[in-house]
């Protein structure tokens, strides 16, 4: 710091305020676009490793800024965590994909599963669940085909309100997934408490498959601790031939990733669902 000049320490406050207002702007914007509710959809399939069928889909959210041109959801999600906007955009998602899914009739028929992403931070809110149960409730019938994804951390960052609300969601027939399996903290005892369907196992441990020796052995810990606990195990961002064949020999039950399919539109998922 003392070799930094003053002119040095100037332009280093310009660089932090530039980008800080950057996100008072894009955050300004964010709000606008979930009044507007001008977020797109797509959806990308999962496959069963054996028979290479699809199984489910995973919803995922797109938002096309007017200037900027698409920004990537790890972005605008965080800042709409940040912001408390993150139940408004659930919300949007949910009733967006209700919507998408029901027009081409896909539900229950060729597609017995479908994720979306949730943020547990959602679930310790009161005011706001009661919205969004009472969404559920009106769209009872696809509550036995919908999973919620969500992570460990943000399970363990709130675990009461968490256990509670995934409790009451279970009883409406929804079922959950561990995201990003792996990299955030919980313990055998936190998942046997959890009503869990399935673990998903993060990209970082697949990409380097199979040469790496350490991911190896992770994979195939996680493999073996998924089927003691009887969930279903996804491996996600398979992108290699070798990974696919990786997970076939080590018994994983499902994937996905670009190898497969990449996230794609309803119109182009209904094709893909009636053998187009
Ligand atoms: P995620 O839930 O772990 O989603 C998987 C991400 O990996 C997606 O990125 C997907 O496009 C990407 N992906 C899938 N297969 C492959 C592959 O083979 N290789 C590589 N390199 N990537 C692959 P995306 O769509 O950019 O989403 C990033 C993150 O943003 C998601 O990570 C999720 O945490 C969040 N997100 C996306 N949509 C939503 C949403 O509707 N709600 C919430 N709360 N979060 C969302
Ligand atoms: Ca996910
Ligand atoms: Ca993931
Ligand atoms: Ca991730």
């Amino acid at each position: 710091a003392k070799a930094a000049g003053p002119g040095q320490y100037r332009l280093f406050n310009r660089a932090f305020s530039e980008s800080f207002e950057d996100s008072l702007k894009l955050v300004q914007d964010l709000r606008l676009a979930i009044q507007e509710r001008s977020f797109d959809l797509v959806y990308q399939p999962q496959f069963a490793v054996a028979s290479g069928q699809v199984t489910g889909v995973e919803v995922l959210l797109r938002w096309e800024h007017p200037e900027r041109g698409p920004v990537p959801p790890a972005r605008f999600i965080r800042l709409a965590e940040q912001q408390g906007l993150i139940h408004d955009i659930t919300r949007i998602v949910l009733e967006k994909m209700v919507a998408e899914l029901r027009g081409c009739d896909l539900l229950g028929t060729v597609l017995q599963r479908v994720s979306i992403n949730v943020s547990a931070q959602e679930f310790g809110f009161r005011d706001y669940l009661d919205d969004f149960f009472q969404l559920l409730a009106r769209n009872e019938d696809v509550c036995q085909y919908l999973q919620f994804e969500i992570t460990e951390t943000a399970i363990m960052s709130n675990l009461e309100a968490s256990l509670d609300t995934m409790e009451r969601l279970r009883r409406m027939g929804i079922r959950f997934s561990i995201d990003d399996f792996g990299t955030g903290y919980s313990s055998l005892h936190l998942l046997k408490r959890l009503p869990l369907h399935e673990l998903k196992i993060d990209r970082s441990f697949i990409s380097d498959l199979p040469h790496d020796a350490n991911d190896a052995m992770i994979a195939r810990t996680i493999i073996v601790m998924a089927q003691s606990l009887k969930m279903r195990l996804v491996a996600e961002g398979v992108e290699t031939e070798a990974q696919r064949q990786f997970l076939a020999d080590n018994g994983c039950d499902e994937m996905q990733g670009f190898l497969l399919a990449r996230p794609m539109p309803v119109e182009q998922l209904h094709k893909l669902l009636n053998g187009g």
